[in-house]
């Protein structure tokens, strides 16, 4: 479950706790925020009572990455999630601190107990390559990366590249942030199986080994409608059709995001 935008209107923030709890019940128990969304208390506050059932996903700042300010970035998520440790923590995207220090950083604070497992978000394959040779650097557990039918240029390289090296990958904005929803080959399929647009979005982007995809929703329908993506069987031919619109790449792709 993602949560950015969540905790941006006080109006909301019941519903989207009550989603988020909802969504833990059901099963979809990984929870990815950010220092960056300024709502690790909402989420904190969604957790509190079933912490042990959750899979608590945060990220540093590329400003924060330095050795030093990675471990007070994650004493102040932390504290603002309430929790004694996350379990999954991640530099948000590349910035101007050396890999090296967040690595560093993040090799301690799991020597710590402070997480459980480390990992990127934004970083292609040059990149990644530089951190799995850092010392420890084959701790990194994770690439968080955007990925949905309209933006596949992953497929060309990073994916291959994270099968190899056995490291799942996680899919931000599966639903293209809802874009996808109005597509009308999307809308076609998903009536073809009786089912949203948004559960083929989801099951699509599920469809390969070793991917997980994080929708972010805001109310307890949504959560139940990502929630039954999970039994969508794609046929071979709506394959076929959703590559005629949404073509792999066939050439290098510079990562999207931030
Ligand atoms: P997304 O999950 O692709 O789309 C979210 C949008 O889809 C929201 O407007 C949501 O509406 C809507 N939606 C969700 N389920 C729906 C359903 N069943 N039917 C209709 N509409 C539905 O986009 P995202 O939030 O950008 O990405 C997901 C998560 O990935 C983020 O929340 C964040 O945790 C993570 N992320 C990470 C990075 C990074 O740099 N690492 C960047 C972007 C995102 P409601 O809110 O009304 O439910």
């Amino acid at each position: 479950q993602g949560t950015w935008k969540m905790g941006q209107s006080s109006f909301c923030r019941s519903e989207e706790i009550k989603a988020l709890k909802h969504g833990v019940e059901l099963g979809m128990n990984l929870i990815d925020t950010a220092e960056m969304y300024g709502n690790e208390k909402l989420v904190g506050e969604a957790i509190c009572n079933c912490r042990d059932k959750v899979f608590l996903v945060s990220k540093v700042l590329p400003n924060n990455a330095s050795f030093q300010g990675t471990k007070l970035a994650c004493e102040r998520s932390l504290q603002r999630l309430g929790v004694e440790y996350i379990d999954l923590y991640l530099l948000h995207w590349i910035g101007n601190h050396p890999f090296s220090e967040t690595v560093e950083a993040m090799n301690e604070l799991r020597k710590e107990g402070k997480i459980g497992m480390w990992g990127m978000s934004n970083i292609d394959v040059a990149d990644m390559e530089n951190i799995i040779s850092l010392p420890d650097g084959n701790h990194c557990a994770t690439d968080q990366v955007l990925y949905n039918l309209s933006n596949r240029g992953v497929e060309f390289d990073l994916l291959p590249w994270c099968q190899q090296h056995n490291m799942p990958v996680m899919a931000y904005s599966p639903i293209g942030e809802g874009r996808l929803l109005h597509n009308s080959v999307l809308v076609d399929i998903a009536r073809r199986h009786d089912v949203s647009p948004a559960q083929i979005a989801l099951t699509w982007t599920m469809r390969l080994p070793g991917i997980i995809a994080i929708p972010k929703a805001g109310s307890i329908a949504h959560v139940e409608d990502n929630y039954r993506s999970l039994s969508v069987c794609l046929t071979e031919e709506d394959l076929h059709e959703l590559d005629t619109v949404f073509p792999t790449p066939t050439k290098k792709v510079l990562l999207a995001g931030w």
